[in-house]
């Protein structure tokens, strides 16, 4: 087993894999910034390290963590999600040097983590893939003979996007026309990489995928599906698990390709795989080469601890499960609790959190890195909470995630909370019948007034007490 885990990351997914080691009596490392200096990472790991002033270039430098890692004495390094997770090259680094990376090995994930070559292994397993380019687009003029070719509308990627950015819908060739240039100049600032493909756009598809596990004896399971329809411009913000809109020979068909697709590639360690359903079609979209944001609402479903796993096969041990001891039970959902304004088109809302409150009782979990008096920094992804419930039925679910909604209470900051709970009020989506275009064809659930919490109340009573009695 391994013994000393440097985390290569920060905020909530730092807090979840240091309890991943504490559990397994592995050593933690946590690195950070100065503006994470008060980080709830830094506070639980059994050691930190601080990598500079700049906010976000040493969660960015593969050389410094490596060395840092080295020198003090660490096997392994879990890169979380985002950051460096998908970095072909700093794995590669890690391999050089003698260090265990937890994720796949770097040249599986420079296959997968860019879209065009994921997609011709696809093609080549016989994995069914979305329509359309078999490369990188040279120009402007291919994406228009391929999109005639195809059929409009299309959707125009790029080739190293993640975290839903650098993707355009074009309905039409003057449409293409104007996007083109700007998906090339997102992907250049966001990817460092000006690569765009194109694809057929699925029309009101249900985003679905499978959670792989693949040790490094070539045993691959899959832990069932999530159902990730519930998006805002293609990022998720409800995920559930599992989808309560697949028959069970879908469900069993989707798991089984997921595999095949982790098969094709000689894939080590945890990864999702990414389709797209509509009808009883079925097309692979992308493959993310870490642990996502929400594997935990397929931890409460199957009990199995995905992180530990991740750590396990890392170690060279076999998983622990076979495929045939993977049950799953209820359903969970999980709420990523934004600091963001819903009311002003999702703006940013970064700033002190002056009280927190968890919420709790039965079937909830809380991911989180914030606490009372915790300044949320501006320089990082606006995530700042995971609320996830679980229960046997579905309703019950949506009731349980109304009334943990209602339960936390979060101060100083403008979150997505309050519009998340109109969300599973809506009869389509308590009916189990939603698909990728649910938030932007409901934007009159975006009308709803902030309510006030218990103890806010309780305490503006009070202030008016106190004035009215002259204290
Ligand atoms: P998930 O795929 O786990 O559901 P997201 O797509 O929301 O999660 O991404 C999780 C985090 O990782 C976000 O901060 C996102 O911006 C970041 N991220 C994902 N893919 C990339 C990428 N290719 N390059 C840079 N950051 C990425
Ligand atoms: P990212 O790497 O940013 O996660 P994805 O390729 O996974 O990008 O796409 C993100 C989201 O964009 C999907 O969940 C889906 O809602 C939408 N999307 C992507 N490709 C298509 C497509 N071909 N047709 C329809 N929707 C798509
Ligand atoms: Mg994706």
């Amino acid at each position: 087993m391994l013994k000393k885990v440097l985390i290569a990351n920060r905020g909530e997914i730092a807090v979840r894999i240091i309890r991943a080691c504490a559990e397994m009596g592995i050593r933690s490392v946590a690195i950070y910034t100065e503006a994470d200096r008060y980080g709830l990472h830094v506070k639980r790991a059994d050691e930190a390290y601080s990598l500079g002033s700049d906010p976000i270039a040493g969660y960015l430098d593969p050389r410094r963590i490596v060395s840092l890692a080295r020198q003090l004495g660490c096997d392994g390094i879990h890169p979380g999600y985002g950051f460096l997770s998908e970095n072909d090259e700093f794995a590669r680094l890690c391999e050089e040097k003698g260090i265990k990376f937890i994720g796949p090995k770097s040249d599986v994930i420079l296959k997968m983590g860019d879209k065009t070559q994921a997609r011709n292994s696809m093609r080549a397993a016989g994995v069914p893939v979305t329509p359309g380019s078999e490369g990188n687009l040279a120009d402007l003029d291919e994406a228009i003979a391929l999109a005639e070719e195809i059929g409009y509308p299309v959707m125009l990627k790029a080739t190293s996007g993640g975290g839903g950015r650098g993707i355009r819908r074009c309905d039409s060739e003057a449409e293409l026309r104007t996007q083109y240039p700007r998906v090339i100049s997102e992907a250049t600032k966001a990817f460092g990489s000006a690569e765009v493909f194109l694809e057929k756009c699925i029309v009101n598809p249900k985003h679905i995928e499978v959670q792989i596990l693949a040790d490094s004896q070539g045993n691959v399971v899959h832990l069932y599906e999530r159902d990730c329809s519930i998006q805002r411009r293609n990022q998720k913000l409800i995920e559930i698990a599992p989808s309560p809109q697949l028959t069970p020979e879908q469900r069993n068909y989707i798991g089984e390709l997921a595999v095949k697709a982790a098969q094709a590639v000689g894939y080590e360690n945890a990864g999702t795989v990414e389709f797209l359903l509509t009808g009883n079609q079925v097309y692979f979209m992308e493959m993310n080469t870490r642990v996502q944001v929400e594997h935990t609402i397929t931890e409460q479903i199957t009990g199995v601890d995905v992180v530990q796993e991740q750590l396990r096969v890392a170690s060279g041990l076999p998983l622990s499960y076979r495929q045939e001891d993977i049950q799953f039970r209820g359903y969970a959902l999980q709420f990523r609790i934004n600091a963001e304004d819903p009311k002003n088109d999702f703006l940013p809302s970064f700033g002190r959190v002056t009280h927190y409150y968890a919420p709790g009782g039965p079937g909830v979990r809380v991911d989180t890195a914030i606490y009372t008096g915790y300044d949320i920094p501006p320089y990082y992804d606006s995530m700042c909470l995971k609320l996830i419930v679980w229960a046997l039925k579905w309703e019950d679910a949506i009731d349980r995630g109304q009334r943990a909604l209602d339960d936390m209470h979060l101060q100083g900051i403008k979150t997505t909370a309050n519009y998340y709970q109109q969300i599973l009020r809506h009869p389509d989506f308590q009916a189990a019948e939603f698909n990728t275009s649910f938030v932007p064809d409901h934007p009159e659930l975006m009308n709803y007034s902030e309510k006030k919490h218990p103890t806010e109340v309780a305490l503006a009573i009070a202030t008016a007490l106190a004035a009215h009695a002259g204290w």
